[in-house]
């Protein structure tokens, strides 16, 4: 039986949503000519742009769990166009970084056009990120990104600790370089957005997970209580890719655990400085990520563990939520114990050399997935531009993203968990104290 996502009402971002109802489970046989599997941004995207292109023709969408409410709806609400920790700090990398930084520019500039469309209220504020740190041992990797940055003429600006302190309402930092482009997010209200605008000739069924699929001309997709017999299909399910036995020499799930405190106090929030919404990320790989959001409560993320089940038992997250306040006042000391509302997890994909996958992997068949750290733009983004391709309407920028290196191979379990939690338990001691 292959792993997919449970239905769990612990992540605060869609707590703070209205309610929403279901659809209906998939019952029996469905012939349709397109299915899109997976209801996440990606999926969500490319069943958008094919029922828009397609508005005489039915397009199914399938989801394990409700739309949208995956990783989609569970991430950190960074929408980046810049990033750090992805090895592109020599001068050979300085032109793949390049590339990189202009497909995130093009996904962050699709996701603006697609809320203004749908008139999306997801938060959004461009006031730029933190890359940040409590430790100079690290200074001369963010002197290095500061000078990477401005030779690609990226607005940045280095923070030293006064700035940083003044800017986000503790001492906690020693210093960071500020990236001004891309947004901050609230991650579920853009789900929910994407959702509440599926045109009416989209046919989504819910809570219903895919067992397996049998490739043909048509494909079978069969499910607990019914089939779908599709002549075209896109496969969006990310981290589930290897339980259903896709690109599982490629890429590899990864679960993330995040807490959300309630609302600061006013007093809370002038022992802050009162400061505006702010965003970090670490400059440390494993280090925390952590924001204030628009409506004063604090998210802390600083988990990232190898799972084989993909979830954690309430006592597992307990666990992890202790982690988050230790970290949380580490950095806000006057922050009482019980200041979380909520602590939920969520699941990434990763490769081995930071490589997505969008490809056509059999006859009418497509699999789009793995934005390793970030995924918000570039899902939205491959989603249409797979949907495209499926159409046989390929769009210059299609050629682009099939040109860059592919996933590399990954080794056979268990070999590759081991590597995994080996390499994730160096890379958390290195960034101990950016946690
Ligand atoms: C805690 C966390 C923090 C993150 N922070 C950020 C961030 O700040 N910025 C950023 O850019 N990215 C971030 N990410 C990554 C980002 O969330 C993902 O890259 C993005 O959501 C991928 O969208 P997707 O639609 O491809 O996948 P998902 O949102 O995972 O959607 C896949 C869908 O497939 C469904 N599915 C799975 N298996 C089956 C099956 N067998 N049958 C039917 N349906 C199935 C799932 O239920 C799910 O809804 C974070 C991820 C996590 C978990």
């Amino acid at each position: 039986m292959p792993l997919s996502p449970k239905n769990d009402d612990s992540c605060g971002w869609i707590k703070s949503l209205p309610k929403r109802k279901a659809n209906p489970s998939i019952k029996g046989v469905t012939r349709t000519k397109w299915v899109v599997i997976g209801a996440g941004y990606s999926g969500l995207s490319a069943a958008i742009t094919l029922a828009e292109n397609y508005p005489e023709e039915q397009i199914i969408l399938v989801d394990a769990n409700s739309a949208g409410e995956g990783a989609s709806s569970r991430n950190s609400g960074y929408l980046v166009d810049s990033t750090l920790n992805d090895g592109h700090l020599s001068d050979t990398g300085l032109n793949a970084y390049k590339s990189k930084y202009e497909l995130n520019q093009l996904a962050v500039q699709c996701v603006r056009d697609l809320i203004k469309k749908y008139e999306i209220q997801c938060d959004w504020n461009e006031c730029g990120k933190f890359y940040a740190t409590a430790t100079l041992k690290i200074k001369d990797k963010l002197h290095k990104f500061h000078h990477l940055l401005d030779q690609l003429q990226i607005e940045n600006t280095l923070f030293e600790k006064d700035a940083l302190a003044n800017r986000l309402g503790t001492d906690f930092y020693k210093l960071a370089v500020k990236t001004q482009g891309g947004a901050i997010i609230q991650p579920a209200a853009l789900a929910r957005g994407l959702v509440n605008a599926l045109p009416e000739n989209i046919h989504l069924y819910e809570n219903s997970a895919v067992l397996s699929i049998l490739k043909g001309s048509p494909h079978k997709v069969l499910f607990e209580d019914g089939e779908i017999v599709a002549d075209k299909m896109i496969i969006a399910i990310n981290g589930y890719m290897p339980s259903l036995g896709i690109k599982k020499d490629r890429v590899f799930p990864l679960l993330l655990t995040a807490s959300l405190t309630r609302p600061l106090s006013l007093e809370e929030q002038k022992q802050i400085n009162n400061v505006e919404e702010w965003a970090v990320l670490s400059a440390n790989a494993m280090g925390a990520t952590i924001r204030y959001t628009q409506d004063k409560r604090i998210m802390i993320r600083n988990t990232v563990e190898v799972s084989s089940r993909l979830q954690l038992t309430p006592s597992q997250l307990a666990t992890r939520q202790q982690s988050h306040l230790k970290g949380l006042q580490k950095r806000f000391n006057f922050l009482p114990d019980d200041i979380f509302e909520s602590a939920w997890s969520g699941v990434t994909c990763i490769s081995a050399n930071n490589a997505n996958v969008f490809e056509q992997i059999h006859k009418n068949y497509w699999v789009i997935g793995c934005y390793n750290g970030g995924g918000i733009g570039l899902s939205i983004l491959f989603g249409q531009q797979i949907a495209f391709q499926a159409m046989q309407q390929p769009q210059a920028l299609a050629k682009k993203i099939t040109a860059r290196p592919q996933a590399v191979w990954l080794p056979p379990q268990p070999f590759l968990s081991l590597g995994i939690m080996a390499k994730l338990a160096k890379d958390r001691l290195g960034a101990k104290l950016d946690n």
